[in-house]
């Protein structure tokens, strides 16, 4: 594969103080808080129509300098991609499958009439920034250094066209836990009125209007006691939730799971599929009828539910709400498959089991 150009390093002149950072890893394990906190830099690279791209560096953590009349602010023309850097017992850094995000963030650039950022620019910025901001990797259980790339219309320009100049950055932020209640099983809000993507349009794409278009949907799942959304397709399928992908435990062991098409491609539920399969499991991608799935939590067919991604990784869900429903799974707790399959991932992830799938890079 190409290597990206060297990335120029203009170092923070004052870096958050070495007790304060380590403060704020300290807490991480018990916050629960997600993206609040920030590392000392950020990577860049810029991108127009003549010099395609170019200036490959990283630099101080800073606000932006955006023109207000920037094409992302008014158009949405953007796209980013989530993904961690875990620290091992041995102290060494790693990134899970990072190829498969720049793949995806070459997907969603398409779908956005955005510029394709290579393969090895996009891994070179996070081997980059992370080579800068080491220490804000985390090593407490169930930490991480959580990635944002993001790529976005900075061209000051209203017509409506895509724009000509771009910038691609990627920041860094310390996290613990996705949920405040760490590994809880969380209720879910089928959500029936609102929904956020359908055929042709931006669902499979990791793009800002998509989570737009979630949030209204996000509101109405608190009011209701429930922590995240489940989203319909246009027939009442299942689709993902708000951030991460879902998965059914069938009686006879068969994992289901919404077919691709609508929904975002997740890195995760890519890899939990494979460690289903590698155990044995029937694992089946197709459309998952809402109505299926209420009979089947109420006869016991669905036994287990869990969401995936890389923020929460894998979590249990416990009950499914609806307008007219209010259905357990199981008994609300964690089911087996749900547990070892988040154990085997993590396991990975976080360096406590062997690599055999050749899935961490290191950074
Ligand atoms: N669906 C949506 C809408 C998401 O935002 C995410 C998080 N990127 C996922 C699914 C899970 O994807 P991944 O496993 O790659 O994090």
């Amino acid at each position: 594969p190409a290597t990206a150009p060297a990335f120029a390093v203009a170092r923070a002149t004052t870096p958050r103080p070495a007790e304060e950072r380590a403060a704020v890893l300290a807490a991480l394990a018990s916050s629960g808080g997600f993206g609040e906190v920030f590392t000392d830099h950020m990577a860049r690279i810029t991108w127009s129509t003549d010099a395609g791209w170019s200036g490959h560096r990283v630099e101080p953590y800073a606000p932006l300098e955006l023109d207000p009349a920037a094409a992302v602010l008014h158009y949405g023309q953007e796209i980013f991609e989530g993904l961690k850097a875990y620290r091992h017992p041995d102290g060494s850094v790693w990134t899970f499958r990072p190829q498969a995000n720049a793949e995806r963030f070459a997907r969603s650039a398409r779908r956005l009439a955005l510029p394709e950022l290579p393969v090895a620019d996009f891994i070179g910025s996070l081997e980059a920034l992370v080579a800068v901001d080491e220490a804000w990797v985390p090593g407490a259980p169930e930490t991480s250094l959580y990635l944002r790339p993001f790529m976005i219309a900075s061209e000051a320009f209203l017509g409506v066209r895509p724009a000509r100049r771009i910038d691609y950055l990627v920041i860094a932020s310390p996290v613990g836990p996705y949920f405040k209640a760490g590994l809880a099983p969380v209720s879910i809000w089928v959500e029936r009125d609102q929904r956020r993507a359908g055929p042709g349009g931006t669902g499979a794409a990791k793009c800002m209007g998509n989570y737009a278009a979630s949030l209204a949907a996000q509101q109405v799942a608190y009011s209701r006691g429930c922590e995240q959304v489940c989203f319909l397709d246009g027939d009442e399928n299942l689709e993902e939730l708000g951030g991460m992908n879902v998965v059914l435990v069938l009686a006879d062991g068969t994992a289901v799971t919404p077919a691709l098409g609508t929904i975002l491609a997740g890195v995760t539920r890519d890899s939990v599929l494979t460690i289903l399969r590698d155990a044995g499991h029937r694992v089946v991608e197709r459309a998952v009828p809402l109505a299926e799935v209420r009979a089947g939590l109420a006869d016991g067919t669905v036994r287990e539910v869990f969401a995936c991604g890389t923020g929460a990784v894998v979590s249990p869900i416990g009950r499914l709400v609806g307008e007219d429903f209010d259905l357990p799974v199981a008994d609300g707790g964690i089911g087996p498959v749900t547990a070892a399959v988040r154990r085997e991932l993590t396991d990975v992830q976080h360096g406590r089991a062997a690599d055999t799938r050749g899935w961490m890079h290191p950074l």
